[in-house]
């Protein structure tokens, strides 16, 4: 684990929030929040996502946003990292 990494933990930790690792391919940017269509010819310019399936337009970082936070890992234990929050650790279930 990098520093950076370890930074955000701890950090995370502290405001009691989850952090997620998605997969390093995952395309959040490229995949239409509105529909799910996966847009190849996306490039780093376009700060603009449009969707030309389902007439989405929003901002691409906004858009890679939702994909994220709905993204959900095919084998939990493999790729997500999952940072008790405050109230679990002072649970005594
Ligand atoms: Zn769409």
């Amino acid at each position: 684990m990098g520093e950076l990494s370890r930074q955000l933990l701890y950090k995370a930790r502290w405001h009691g929030v989850d952090v997620r690792v998605a997969d390093r391919y995952f395309p959040s940017s490229k995949t239409c929040s509105g529909c799910g269509v996966v847009r190849n010819d996306l490039n780093l310019a376009t700060r603009t996502y449009s969707c030309g399936t389902c007439g989405l337009v929003l901002d691409r970082d906004l858009n890679a946003a939702i994909n994220l936070a709905r993204w959900q890992p095919k084998e939990p234990s493999a790729v997500t990292l999952v940072v008790p929050t405050r109230a679990s650790l002072l649970s005594t279930a």
